[in-house]
């Protein structure tokens, strides 16, 4: 387990790694977990003197460089508003508009900074929150080890983010499904799968609405917070899966669309051409609207 969810790692090394990979995924855990109330990431946010591993550095400049990038659709420091609406580490009830725009003042990427391995805020009260790129960010850590070791042949996967090198066992690219983005459904069957891609030398990662959300009152409320508005996202686009250079990209990206939106995610793609999506929205009824982008037409296996 890292974060709470599994992991899991195929490939062909004649000298097991299985022990390596775990002792690695742990020491992630250890510095960018969010769940285990020692990681250093939980430190910070309690304003605990420590000295960020490479890890969290690297994982922070990331992020920061992401949430430019993105205009702050995703944003590491959205923690104080994940907690209010109840899907972080404290249990939460529905805030009320003044505790939302005073938790708004506390969200800002710009208003954290490294100093050498000490993280300052603006405010104490700021919280880091990595659950949008840590997954990622473990899958690229995981794919390193086995490319140092001469693997040219592996696929690593953590709560879906994944990266995929060269052939499976059959000789074939990787085929990797994307799940139809239906509440409730465990993407156990391919009755569950919207596509499959035939996938080689590449990172992806999804973020849907579709897994982490609860009703109150009729309403759905999911894991997804908009920064600028404080409110968890609502709109028609159910679920992006996006291709990357590394995986933790994909996984920021991934979460960036879901605040953006279809549209906006669309022109974002049409200027940044070292990514790819593959959109589910609702359309009528209970009909899907799919786009992706027209590179990914020759790995669409079905
Ligand atoms: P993912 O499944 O990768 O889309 O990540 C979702 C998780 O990221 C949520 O459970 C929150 O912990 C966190 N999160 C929610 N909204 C944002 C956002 N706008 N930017 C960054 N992280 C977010
Ligand atoms: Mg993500």
């Amino acid at each position: 387990m890292i974060f709470g969810t599994t992991y899991k790692v195929v490939y062909e090394h004649t000298r097991p790694l299985d022990a390596e990979i775990r002792a690695r995924l742990d020491s992630i855990d250890v510095s960018l977990s969010m769940f285990n109330k020692s990681s250093v990431l939980a430190r910070v946010n309690r304003n605990q003197a420590v000295a960020v591993d490479t890890f969290f550095a690297e994982v922070f400049s990331l992020a920061k460089r992401i949430a430019g990038e993105t205009g702050g659709a995703f944003d590491p420091t959205v923690a104080p508003l994940v907690n209010a609406w109840g899907f972080g580490f404290k249990e939460g009830t529905l805030p009320d508009v003044e505790e939302v725009d005073s938790l708004r003042c506390l969200v800002g990427y710009e208003k954290v900074s490294l100093r050498g391995r000490a993280v300052e805020k603006a405010d104490s009260c700021m919280m880091l929150d990595f659950g949008a790129i840590a997954k990622g960010y473990g899958v690229d850590a995981v794919a390193a080890r086995l490319h140092a070791e001469g693997g040219e042949n592996y696929m690593a996967e953590i709560g879906g983010d994944i990266v995929a090198r060269g052939r499976n066992a059959g000789g074939k690219r990787w085929r990797i499904a994307v799940s139809r983005p239906v509440e409730g459904s465990g993407n156990v069957s391919a009755a569950d799968h919207q596509t499959v891609l035939a996938v080689s030398d590449m990172a992806l990662a999804t973020s849907g609405n579709y897994r982490n959300f609860y009703y109150k009152d009729g309403k759905k409320y999911a894991h997804t917070i908009n920064p600028v508005s404080g409110q968890p996202v609502q709109h028609d686009l159910l679920s992006a899966s996006v291709f990357a250079p590394t995986c933790a990209e994909a996984d920021a990206y991934a979460t960036a669309f879901m605040v953006m939106g279809a549209e906006e995610a669309r022109r974002f793609l049409a200027s940044h051409p070292n990514l790819m999506a593959y959109l589910i929205c609702a359309g009528t009824g209970d009909s899907m609207e799919i786009w992706h982008s027209p590179s990914l037409d020759s790995l669409i296996v079905r």
